[in-house]
């Protein structure tokens, strides 16, 4: 089993120690934009649950992501017009996982975007911030 760091980068958007640009959030789960975005839309969804992979999560935490990866995942589909959404979920460094607090890409998009390189390129904040509000416009 993996140790929590409660230093991790999103356990401090958790805390509200840095910024994101927030797409929903309810009391297990949070969803906001990826600052390093795979596709225009790229959003993340993690549980308010302290764990690192998958395996140390809960299944009641697990099954709260999993309706709010719908929501956001349809909210896509509506508001930025998505045909197609592809979710990602890393677990361990083995995998390739940078961010040691269990997350859910909901990537608007197809397969073929997951080959461009992961976690890359820093997004525009105001061109996030105008997808946001689309996604949120339909949430
Ligand atoms: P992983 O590689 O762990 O599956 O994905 C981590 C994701 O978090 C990456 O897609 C990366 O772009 C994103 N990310 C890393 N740091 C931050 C941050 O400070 N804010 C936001 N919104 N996303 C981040």
């Amino acid at each position: 089993m993996s140790s929590y760091d409660p230093q991790n980068i999103f356990a401090k958007i958790l805390r509200g120690e840095i910024p994101c640009i927030k797409l929903h959030e309810d009391e297990h789960t949070l969803a906001f934009m990826d600052i390093m975005p795979q596709t225009e839309g790229h959003a993340l969804v993690i549980p308010k649950e302290p764990a690192v992979t998958l395996f140390e999560l809960s299944d009641a935490a697990a099954a709260a992501c999993m309706a709010t990866v719908r929501k956001i995942g349809n909210a896509q589909k509506k508001g930025l017009g998505a045909d197609g959404v592809v979710l990602m979920q890393l677990n361990g460094p083995g995998a390739g996982q940078t961010v040691p607090h269990f997350h859910i890409h909901v990537i608007p998009g197809s397969l073929a975007d997951l080959r461009k390189p992961h976690a890359t390129h820093m997004a525009d904040t105001a061109h996030l911030k105008t997808l946001a509000e689309k996604i949120i416009a339909a949430l």
